[in-house]
């Protein structure tokens, strides 16, 4: 008897094995032909799910681990991990820069589709490929502090892209991050329309600090990072991390591509 209510449970349980696999393969229909899968950077259509298409893959440059520690400019290997000519000369206020990327190709694609159409696919993709990378380079008690942008223009864009990459990177490295810390002061011009010179003047009195929110934290950050989407004459991470130097941290730089 017992023999028998065991074989007709077996095949029961066959039965609702081969009924989810059947709903489960027609979800999987219905989803490929409502949402096909497609690359997320250049949108061609893939055979089996979303991700990059080979000819995206190529154009995807990491940036070099061969570069200065304190500024992150690319070295020859004999001269890595510096101090670079440059950081002799006139040292940045910070000890340590990373990028995770180049700003070329589908990366700046990928930015550019984020930032002026509001789809972060690509990025999360890229942060995804990155993860080892990001979690060798933050510690678990380090904290990320997102590059502000203007308050008129953080209304009028209705973002704030740093930000989100902070909140985005914190979770990959397994760190905290905190948007109120270092503030902007004023409205100065986009970065973008300036030359050189004319960057560090825009920026003179552009980020201050806010002491309650440091106050506030339940603990002390063993490294502060700097955190922005795109790195160019890094300008900005300079006067931001003038600025930053006053919390009394160490303190680096993470941009996700640079220039
Ligand atoms: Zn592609
Ligand atoms: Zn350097």
């Amino acid at each position: 008897m017992n023999q028998l209510r065991l074989s007709s449970m077996c095949v029961m349980l066959m039965a609702m094995e081969s009924l989810s696999t059947f709903i489960g393969q027609a979800v999987y229909r219905v989803r490929h032909l409502l949402f096909p899968p497609r690359c997320v950077f250049c949108q061609i259509p893939l055979p089996e799910r979303d991700g990059c298409c080979a000819d995206c893959l190529m154009g995807i440059r990491i940036w070099p681990r061969s570069h200065c520690r304190r500024c992150g400019a690319v070295l020859s290997e004999a001269l890595a991990p510096g101090p670079c000519g440059n950081c002799l000369r006139r040292p940045p206020p910070f000890d340590r820069s990373e990028s995770l990327f180049c700003y070329e190709g589908p990366v700046r694609e990928a930015i550019l589709q984020w930032k002026l159409g509001g789809h972060p696919a690509a990025i999360h993709w890229l942060l995804d490929a990155a993860t080892a990378h990001i979690r060798d380079v933050l510690g678990p008690e380090d904290l990320l502090l997102p590059i502000p942008m203007p308050l008129a223009r953080m209304r009028r864009v209705g973002q704030h892209h740093a930000a989100d990459l902070a909140r985005w990177l914190a979770r990959r490295g397994g760190c905290g991050w905190n948007w109120r810390i270092l503030r902007r002061v004023g409205c100065q011009r986009r970065q973008s329309e300036l030359s050189g010179r004319e960057r560090q003047r825009n920026l003179r009195g552009a980020f201050a600090l806010d002491w309650q929110s440091w106050d506030a934290l339940h603990q002390r950050p063993a490294r502060i990072w700097l955190v922005d989407d795109i790195q160019t004459t890094g300008a900005t991470m300079r006067e931001a991390a003038r600025v930053a130097a006053r919390l009394g941290k160490p303190l680096g730089t993470l941009s996700l591509a640079r220039a």
